[in-house]
């Protein structure tokens, strides 16, 4: 499939735990409140790139 996928990671400690659709329409950096199983806590987890 050529649906691009962009990662989430965790704020904290890095780790990139959970993977999106990317959606070309949308034009802000993702920030989503996530479990991390490393910080074993909801962190606030961004995209990279
Ligand atoms: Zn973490």
């Amino acid at each position: 499939m050529s649906q691009k996928q962009i990662a989430l990671a965790c704020s904290v400690c890095g780790s990139r735990n959970y993977t999106v659709a990317a959606n070309p329409n949308r034009t802000t950096r993702l920030e989503v409140k996530k479990y991390c199983k490393h910080c074993n806590k909801h962190t606030i987890h961004r995209e990279t790139r």
